[in-house]
């Protein structure tokens, strides 16, 4: 097998690829923060870029905050954006809907938590589900039926820390039994890194059981999907050419920026490490990679 490059960037590459460029789309866990902490550089590298006239965008696949929960994490991080820099997968679930007209006397049925139903709020989607069916548990005597509202007409599936059986059955019966009923996941990540110290199970195994129970494929409006790009490029009239992505993780978004036709830094501050990156099994290659966003701030010496 031929070996695929993977270039390390190096410092002559830096200006070049930032002036390459008119936006730069950051993911956010890995890139930005981990967890809760800033990590090193990043609040000097974006005010560099800001000062180089670049276009800042913040898109994150975790759909347990609205845009609005977002941008006070970004915040009270000390780091300056505005609203309409940031993009979630919880304002892409109802952004999709939005954009396919969901019929608003129709409702959503919802695994996930508060930043899907601020989301669906915003846009005066109704919904049913998530937080308010964190306590409820099947208990069915022999020949009872459970309920479901025949007008539920998606059901939208996000990380949801208090996922349960009813939400599952619940999910299940609005997609087999009402006709038309859309399958939407926020995302498919398979692991995610709540803390540092291990992987914990993703929005991937929520997804992964409405799929097992109803045979159905969702549509995904997260990385590495093309929703979100494609909304990001309309909204602001960019040219997907003229955009870097930069991210942490290889299968979702080196994938969205390789799939988008953008240019792809990957760094190296998140969940992936050089030996993953480099190894026969993967092919998904940046054009860049390197250890952290603040690798830029060298372009201000030069
Ligand atoms: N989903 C959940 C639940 C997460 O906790 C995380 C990261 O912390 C992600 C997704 C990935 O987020 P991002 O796309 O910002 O890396
Ligand atoms: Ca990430």
């Amino acid at each position: 097998a031929v070996k695929a490059e993977v270039n390390q960037l190096k410092d002559g590459d830096k200006k070049g690829l930032v002036d390459s460029v008119e936006t730069f789309i950051f993911d956010c866990d890995g890139v930005i923060w981990k967890g809760d902490s800033l990590i090193e550089g990043v609040p000097e590298t974006i005010a560099m870029l800001r000062e180089m006239g670049k276009r800042l965008i913040f898109v994150t696949n975790n759909s347990t905050k609205s845009r609005a929960g977002y941008l006070k994490k970004f915040l009270g991080l000390g780091l300056e954006i505005t609203a309409e820099e940031v993009f979630s997968s919880s304002f892409a679930a109802a952004a999709y809907l939005e954009s396919v007209n969901f019929p608003k006397d129709k409702k959503v049925y919802v695994v996930g938590e508060v930043g899907i139903l601020e989301e669906l709020d915003g846009v005066g989607i109704q919904y049913l589900g998530g937080e308010a069916d964190g306590d409820k548990k099947v208990t069915l005597s022999p020949g009872q039926l459970m309920e479901h509202d025949p007008d539920v007409a998606a059901v939208v599936v996000g990380f949801d820390r208090n996922v349960n059986y009813y939400k599952i059955q619940y999910a299940t019966l609005c997609i087999r039994e009402n006709p038309g009923c859309q399958f939407i996941a926020t995302n498919t990540d398979a692991v995610t890194h709540l803390t540092d110290a291990q992987e914990w199970a993703g929005n991937g195994s929520m997804v992964g059981a409405i799929k097992g129970s109803t045979k159905r494929e969702p549509t995904v409006v997260g990385k590495p999907a093309p929703f979100m790009l494609d909304y990001i490029a309309n909204k602001f009239d960019i040219r997907k050419d003229q955009i870097c992505m930069v991210g942490d993780r290889l299968d979702t978004d080196i994938l969205f920026g390789k799939d988008g036709g953008l240019r792809t830094l990957l760094v190296l501050s998140g969940v992936t490490d050089e030996a993953t990156l480099k190894s026969p099994e993967n092919e998904i290659h940046p054009d860049y990679y390197t250890s952290k966003l603040a690798d830029l701030l060298t372009i201000k010496a030069s």
